[in-house]
């Protein structure tokens, strides 16, 4: 058995947790010890380990039909799932996948062939977020910007480029959250000036780079990076593979973006040169290579939290932190947190609008106003899509697209394929997720249960070793200001013995927990936490 992402020779010294059952957040290992899955199993998990409704729809359709080919056949459960997905998103055309990088794939390709069919084939370059994660297949690496995971097969990849990325931490003193993201979109506005006739879409990661270290912005900048893909006749792919399904306080990230644009709280677009602090260059504004195998726990090393050259090798990107960087508040300096605070009031509060799955606000004909496809021309969806049970992914797009496709030419149309493709076992846990969300109220309920899980949290907020502490929706993250290299192995190690299955990204430590997680379990989280931030040997 080859581990994902895994150095193999170090599971020698750290064999893996060898799990028999799971309970809710529980996980429980083959000697009946248990962990509470804090990070929901890579982020796929949300309504915990052998959900009772999620088995019975699964069981259900065992006994109808486990798979048949999506080419030349079709079933009740893709085809009710795509219905559902079109209603939440406003994007009325599903394509489906199996996983998440089969998502970005088919995003990326379906967006270049869109400007073939168009009579535009040199529209063909991807712009992405730099520190973004997309994938590691071969194209989806190509718009991933984490050096660990790239550099290496840098030689097969097509060429994209990576703008400066609007995560707070890289505010610079006194200037927030929405100021950083809106300098950074002037960055995005001048790539594009120049480059839209060979661009066909930029792909992002909504409000969380997730791969990043859980690397928070302010949905200002999708805003401003809607108007501009407009205006220059750019795709912008929404990859909420990671933060779609309520992760971030919303059913899905670009709905606070498009609540934003509604409220209509920020300018008119000024040009680049207008703009009272100039623009992040392309190559700066740099916090990643934070080390670490997918989504912590580092196998290799890390370069340490402050602005000195890596001690260690295995990290490509040495270069010092810019001024302003999260890397500079390593010094115990306070961080600037207004960023964070916004981000959170934002999801919170301000933007609390009515969801699209408890049909508030709005009948069937109109078009409720935190629409995904305001935002979005793709949406891709994974991850949290069945519950965390079956692979199963989807993209979903306008009509405008679809019909580009449209037509008695073979070629026109999307050759894509994937033999597992809308497989009716996973459509039917989506289909039980959807019901579970709708039935419980799980947006409203989450908003509720994360005001508490934060309260819970503060003493760790206010932990000395603590910087950048910042929470979304369902995710709380914060960054540990003199973690050594290995820090993120030995919190997790450390944070296992508690009963915490926690992977930190680099210096990054985050949870992430399922909805069904109580306080009492989270405060035994935070317990786990605090007891290793104590420890200054971690
Ligand atoms: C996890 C993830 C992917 C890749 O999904 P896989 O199922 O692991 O291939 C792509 N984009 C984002 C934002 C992710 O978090």
């Amino acid at each position: 058995m080859w581990h994902p992402c895994t150095q193999m020779k170090q599971l020698e010294a750290t064999p893996p947790l060898a799990i028999a059952r799971g309970e809710g957040p529980w996980l429980i290992d083959t000697e009946g010890r248990r962990y509470l899955d804090a990070i929901s199993s890579w982020w796929v998990n949300l309504f915990g380990h052998c959900n009772p409704r999620i088995n019975a729809a699964i069981t259900d359709q065992l006994g109808k039909i486990e798979h048949v080919m999506l080419a030349g056949a079709t079933h009740e459960p893709v085809v009710e799932l795509s219905e559902r997905l079109a209603k939440l998103t406003g994007l009325g055309h599903a394509f489906y996948g199996s996983d998440g990088a089969s998502a970005t794939e088919i995003a990326l390709k379906m967006s270049a062939h869109y400007w073939r069919n168009a009579g535009q084939p040199e529209k063909n370059g991807f712009i992405s977020l730099k520190n973004g994660y997309h994938g590691e297949t071969v194209g989806a690496l190509s718009v991933t910007d984490i050096p660990l995971f790239k550099t290496t097969y840098e030689p097969l990849l097509r060429h994209t480029v990576q703008v400066p990325t609007p995560d707070a931490r890289l505010a610079e003193a006194g200037e927030t959250a929405e100021a950083y993201a809106l300098r950074c979109a002037v960055a995005l506005e001048v790539h594009l000036a120049e480059h839209a006739s060979t661009t066909a879409a930029f792909i992002v990661e909504p409000l969380v780079q997730g791969a990043a270290g859980m690397a928070m912005y302010h949905p200002a900048y999708l805003t401003r990076a809607r108007e501009l893909c407009d205006r220059y006749r750019v795709h912008l792919i929404a990859d909420e593979i990671a933060v779609g399904f309520g992760r971030t306080g919303t059913m899905f990230a670009c709905e606070q973006a498009a609540l934003f644009q509604q409220a209509g709280t920020h300018a008119e677009i000024a040009p680049p040169s207008r703009s009272r602090r100039s623009a992040p260059a392309e190559s700066g504004g740099s916090v990643s290579c934070r080390g670490g195998s997918k989504f912590g726990c580092e196998q290799g090393s890390h370069p340490p939290p402050n602005p000195l050259p890596s001690r260690e090798g295995g990290c490509a990107q040495t270069e010092p932190a810019p001024a302003g960087s999260p890397a500079n508040h390593g010094d115990g300096t306070p961080s600037p947190l207004e960023g964070w605070t916004e981000t959170a009031r934002i999801s919170s509060a301000d933007y609390g609008a009515p969801s699209p799955l408890r049909g508030e606000g709005w009948g069937e004909g109109d078009d409720p106003p935190n629409r995904v496809s305001r935002i979005a021309d793709f949406i891709c969806l994974s991850k949290g899509i069945t519950g965390g049970y079956l692979p199963l992914s989807a993209v979903l797009t306008t009509d405008d697209i679809y019909a580009a496709f449209y037509d008695d030419a073979t070629a026109r149309g999307f050759l894509h394929s994937h033999s597992y493709t809308g497989n009716p076992l996973a459509c039917r846990a989506a289909l039980a997720v959807l019901d579970i969300f709708e039935h419980d109220n799980v947006i409203a309920a989450n908003r509720v249960k994360a005001l508490d899980f934060t309260r819970i949290l503060g003493e760790v907020a206010a932990h000395t070793r603590v910087r950048h502490f910042r929470h979304l929706g369902m995710i709380w993250a914060f960054d540990v200001a003199d973690a050594a290299p290995g820090f993120s192995t030995r919190f997790h190690q450390a944070a296992l013995a508690l009963g915490a299955f926690i992977r930190p990204v680099g210096h990054t430590v985050y949870v992430m927990p399922p909805y069904v997680t109580s306080a009492d379990e989270m405060r035994a989280l935070a317990d786990a936490m605090l007891l290793c931030l104590d420890n200054t040997e971690i």
